[in-house]
């Protein structure tokens, strides 16, 4: 294993306090990524999984880490909570991984912190294995995310509703800085702090920024830029979050924390499966207003480093880049949707191509068609197969206008491999609710972990399709869908 290094412990005192892990009493290797590993340039080949298991759980700590857990606040659900921080997490330390690329390496579920508030700081074994793969799933899709290197059983009980086998994820992130983090020293009025924080990210997200004399504002766009990068791409695969707190943004613009998400099937922007968003606060369609909302808190904690002279004129330079951020999340989501109808960018037609996707999205939740699979049955169409896409509707002409100004559309461009394109787009297989939620029952009901690495492969090949995983590209019995609860992963 290679030596961790240290960058936020060493540059950033007071913004953690350290802790060690809780000894797990019987470690069992549940899950390993190798070609995470690789990536990161981890020695582990010659380790056996019961090395692994000692590691991962964090009851043998490698060379130069130096566990910590962070310090953050957080708006939950629109209210203000000014000390959160990780509970039940620990950042070990950092590697460069092989792209020269610097990545946090932490443990969740690894026993309470200091910032535990009476919480046990374990997780078990079904939101470990749940966050595991839809981070894979996520990865595989093309969407930024942290991702999961691997997962330990740890031998212990985790008192919940009922007691469940414990476990340990070991989370990769570009780095683990939220929103809340910034807003953890500014509701505390400790700027000194929230610009060492800001100059860490910059040097760490934005080098390029750093001899800039705006570098906090452009800092502030950089993020907002990512994070409409993010819900663009979210949105392009049915995908919900389902707790959009402040401290639940990254900076870095990867997806964080997988607690209650879920995704959609018929389309429907309404959509909501967190059991806690009782409002439909963090609803599919609220998401891109929330990642706006997010961001005025960020741009808030920035004010006095952007002019620390006059705060108006500060705000106004702000709410610029927050303004700006529907339109620049809007020519995000054209760019792909375009890819997925198999459309190239054509001067003029912003407008057309944007109301064609519209219209396409409000057939499919007009007519309750699964979401995934209407778009991927495009390509049949495409290759003159346009019965498999027909089926999907209540009845086979209720497409036929819309395909024909689709038609008509790609008849203005010379393209050829169309159908090669909008495959590489359009996924076929996707974390399927029922299909995650019987694979996390076996993992930890059964300890039968042979349904999860079946979807898991299926999954991280999402645009693969493969003969004799029918199963994993249907949608779930319509009474499954209507009654599906997704719950926070404690
Ligand atoms: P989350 O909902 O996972 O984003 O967590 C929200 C906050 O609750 C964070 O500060 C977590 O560290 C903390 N937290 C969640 N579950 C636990 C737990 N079982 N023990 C201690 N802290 C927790
Ligand atoms: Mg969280």
């Amino acid at each position: 294993m290679i030596d961790f290094e240290n960058t936020y412990a060493d540059r950033l005192p007071g913004f953690f306090v350290s802790g060690s892990p809780a000894e797990a009493s019987s470690p069992v290797l549940l899950q390993f990524n190798r070609g995470l590993a690789d990536e990161l340039g981890l020695n582990t080949t010659e380790l056996d999984s019961e090395r692994l298991a000692g590691i991962f759980s964090g009851n043998e700590l490698p060379a130069g880490t130096q566990p910590l857990a962070q310090a953050y606040a957080g708006h939950q659900f629109g209210h203000f909570v000014p000390q959160l921080g990780d509970g039940r997490a620990l950042l070990l330390g950092e590697v460069v991984d092989r792209h020269g690329k610097r990545r946090d390496i932490a443990l969740k579920g690894s026993g309470p912190t200091a910032f535990a508030r009476g919480g046990d700081g374990n997780a078990a074994i079904g939101p470990v294995l749940r966050e595991y793969s839809m981070g894979e799933a996520m990865h595989a899709l093309g969407v930024p995310t942290t991702r999961a290197l691997a997962a330990v059983g740890t031998g212990e009980v985790v008192r919940r509703e009922q007691p469940l086998p414990g476990a340990v994820l070991t989370r990769v992130a570009a780095s683990h800085i939220r929103v809340g983090t910034f807003q953890f020293f500014a509701a505390r009025r400790r700027f000194d702090q929230v610009r060492m924080l800001a100059d860490y990210v910059i040097e760490r997200h934005d080098p390029h920024l750093a001899d800039d004399s705006e570098r906090y504002l452009l800092l502030l766009r950089s993020v907002a830029e990512r994070q409409a990068t993010l819900i663009a791409k979210w949105m392009l695969v049915g995908f919900i979050h389902g707790v959009m707190n402040t401290d639940n943004m990254a900076i870095s613009g990867e997806t964080i924390d997988y607690g209650p998400c879920a995704f959609v099937e018929s389309y429907r922007p309404s959509a909501v499966f967190s059991s806690i968003d009782t409002v439909g606060r963090y609803a599919l369609g609220n998401q891109p207003a929330i990642a706006r909302w997010n961001l005025a808190r960020l741009a808030e904690t920035l004010l006095p480093l952007i002019d620390e002279h006059d705060l108006d004129r500060a705000e106004s330079k702000a709410m610029e880049v927050i303004n700006d951020f529907p339109s620049i999340y809007e020519m995000r989501w054209l760019s792909g949707v375009r890819a997925k109808l198999g459309l190239e960018a054509m001067a003029g037609n912003d407008e057309k191509d944007r109301s064609l996707a519209q219209d396409w999205l409000e057939l499919l939740e007009q007519h309750h068609v699964d979401f995934t699979l209407g778009w991927r049955r495009l390509v049949d169409v495409v290759e003159g197969r346009p019965e498999s896409l027909k089926a999907l509707f209540p009845s086979p002409d209720a497409v036929d206008s819309w395909l024909e100004r689709w038609r008509q559309r790609l008849d203005l461009q010379q393209s050829s491999e169309i159908a090669t394109t909008m495959r590489a787009a359009n996924p076929i297989y996707i974390p399927r609710n029922h299909l995650v939620e019987e694979a996390l029952v076996a993992a930890s009901d059964h300890a039968d972990l042979a349904p999860f690495e079946r979807l898991l492969d299926v999954i991280t090949h999402p645009f693969e399709e493969r003969a004799g995983l029918e199963r994993y590209a249907q949608p779930a019995p319509r009474e499954f869908t209507d009654c599906y609860k997704t719950f926070c992963g404690t």
